[in-house]
């Protein structure tokens, strides 16, 4: 059986903090505000995937009290659902994502992007699809004041059993 997940983040750009989307450091005069690296496109796979398993979602399972996600990178949180996932017999298909971002520029490190996702999920980067779009400088992110992220995510759980 197949099963879809849906995920959404979004994290606000302030100044002094380092801009991390899809595991890649990107350079820009700000960064985004979280209790993690604040990779809010990850954070979108991240429930994407959790979703689809029907498993409780990212902040249940990294909650931004805990003092050991702090300014962690969020892969690490890709590789604890991978083995979530595993648990599930839950094997991922794809994962669809698109950044909803004003400004910098995101085309030129898709390609690092999808390596560093599929890694650390244990996939190829053809399973992973990433795409960017500005906000047509409407809202928040078209003010440059929050990057968004959106993805799906497609399992093929074995026997299509859901265990809590
Ligand atoms: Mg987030």
């Amino acid at each position: 059986m197949t099963r879809t997940g849906i995920g959404y983040d979004v994290h606000q750009l302030v100044t002094g903090r380092k801009l991390i989307l899809g595991g890649v450091e990107i350079p820009h005069d700000r960064g985004l505000d979280g209790h993690s690296d604040a990779d809010a496109l990850i954070h979108a796979i991240a429930d994407a995937l959790l979703g689809a398993a029907g498993l409780e979602d990212i902040g249940f399972y990294f909650p931004n009290t805990d003092p050991r996600w702090k300014d962690q990178p969020s892969r690490v949180f890709l590789e604890q659902i991978r083995g979530l996932l595993h648990r599930q017999r839950a094997q991922i298909v794809n994962v669809d994502a698109t950044l909803i971002c004003e400004a910098p520029k995101i085309k030129p490190h898709i390609p690092a992007m999808k390596a560093a996702i599929a890694a650390a999920l244990a996939v190829t980067p053809a399973q992973i699809g990433i795409k960017a779009t500005t906000n047509e400088t409407l809202g928040f992110v078209g003010r440059q004041e929050g990057i968004a992220a959106m993805a799906v995510a497609n399992l093929e759980m074995a026997g299509g059993n859901i265990s809590p």
